[in-house]
């Protein structure tokens, strides 16, 4: 799904220039839970960015699902990212003026999906993230675990092939954390791949793979043996 070659990444601020990313070569297949770590400003956010189409590569080639990246315009990227890929972040970027269902609603709309056709998604993957019963609740009068149930549920409402996960437990107590693993461990069983920064050992034991990187390199990749859940 995901294939990098010597991808760089720099950022120029006024006399600095930053190496974030220093020749990365990174391989996803479909299917695949992989693990992001490593220390603060090594780069993982970038590379997560990157994949997510948020951010373009200074050198090196991104293909995703048979698609060069760096050679589609502004628009088939968009039209790219608004079918396969779903976000789910630390701090669960919901939209405080808007209603759980509304929230989840949105990409639907983005879509352009009828009333009738939105209304049923969302409220079957409400169902299904164990939050239907807040639909008309507000982000803010929700717990952080619901919160990020409901960012998970906007994730997924469209059928991502791949959710980009960045910290996703790093705002939860650990029994909200467990509950956001086992769920996105559901996701990548029922054929969902998953890529996930994480700071947190425990949660890498879920992925597949866990790549750490260094100064902007991946310096130690591992096979684990993924857990099924852990209650
Ligand atoms: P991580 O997610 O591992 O903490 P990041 O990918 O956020 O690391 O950052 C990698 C490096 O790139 C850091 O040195 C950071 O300061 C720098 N960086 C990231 N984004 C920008 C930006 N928009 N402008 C300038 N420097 C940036
Ligand atoms: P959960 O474990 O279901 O994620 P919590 O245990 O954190 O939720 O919260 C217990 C109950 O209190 C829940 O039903 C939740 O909706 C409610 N609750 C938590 N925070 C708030 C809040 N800021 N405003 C209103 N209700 C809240």
């Amino acid at each position: 799904m995901i294939k990098i070659t010597d991808l760089k990444k720099s950022f120029r601020t006024e006399e600095v220039e930053t190496l974030a990313l220093n020749g990365v070569n990174l391989k996803v297949e479909d299917g695949e839970f992989v693990a992001i770590m490593g220390p603060s400003g090594c780069g993982k956010s970038t590379l997560l960015n990157i994949i997510g189409m948020l951010d373009n590569p200074t050198q090196g080639s991104y293909n995703f699902a048979g698609h060069e990246v760096g050679g589609l315009k502004e628009s088939q990227r968009t039209q790219l990212r608004k079918g396969n890929l779903g976000f789910v972040f630390q701090s669960f970027n919901l939209i405080d003026e808007l209603t759980v269902f509304e929230n989840v609603e949105l990409p639907l709309i983005y879509l352009k999906m009828n009333k009738a056709e939105r209304k049923e998604k969302v409220l079957k993957v409400l169902e299904r993230m164990k939050i239907a019963h807040r639909e008309k609740h507000f982000p803010q009068q929700l717990s952080g675990g619901q919160q990020q149930r409901v960012a998970i549920a906007r994730a997924v409402v469209t059928n991502p092939k791949l959710i980009l996960a960045d910290e996703p437990t790093g705002n939860l107590d650990s029994k909200n954390g467990i509950e956001v693993m086992n769920l996105l461990t559901e996701l990548n069983q029922e054929g969902t791949t998953i890529v996930m920064v994480t700071h947190s050992d425990r949660d890498s034991h879920y992925a597949h793979r866990v790549i750490n990187l260094f100064d902007g390199q991946i310096v130690t990749e591992s096979q684990n043996k993924p857990m099924k859940s852990m209650v």
